[in-house]
């Protein structure tokens, strides 16, 4: 059988859109970005518009960059902490599960260890604010 799981590209114009969402430019928030539409991908499921459709649970730590993770994450999916689909757990760890009440279906997702570090010395971090 032939695997059709495409992952979504994050466009340049989602970036910005996305940093501007954030407030400042940093490592976590386009990893929570892209740990989001990489859920929806694997679960095949769209953007949350209401509050129903997806809930995501994102594991944080106690330093700055985690509640960055949950940015990228909130922007990419649609699932916030104002529609209460967004529940963040301070485990201390980075993780985000999204599950979809209607199908029952779930997906846990972490970013590797290491990940972090390596996204600071990245052209990304060095280039001008969007
Ligand atoms: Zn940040």
């Amino acid at each position: 059988m032939m695997n059709t799981f495409t992952e979504t590209a994050i466009t340049p114009e989602e970036l910005r859109a996305a940093q501007y969402f954030h407030g400042h430019k940093c490592p976590a928030m386009p990893q929570g970005l892209r740990a989001g539409h990489l859920a929806m991908d694997l679960l095949g499921v769209e953007r949350a518009q209401g509050g129903g459709e997806l809930i995501a649970i994102v594991e944080t730590g106690l330093h700055h960059f985690s509640g960055c993770f949950a940015d990228g994450v909130m922007f990419a999916t649609g699932c916030t902490t104002g529609k209460g689909n967004l529940v963040q757990k301070p485990l201390g760890k980075f993780g985000l599960t999204l599950y979809v009440p209607a199908t029952g279906r779930a997906v846990r997702l972490v970013p590797q260890y290491g990940r972090m570090s390596q996204c600071l010395t990245m052209d990304f971090m060095n280039s001008p604010a969007a």
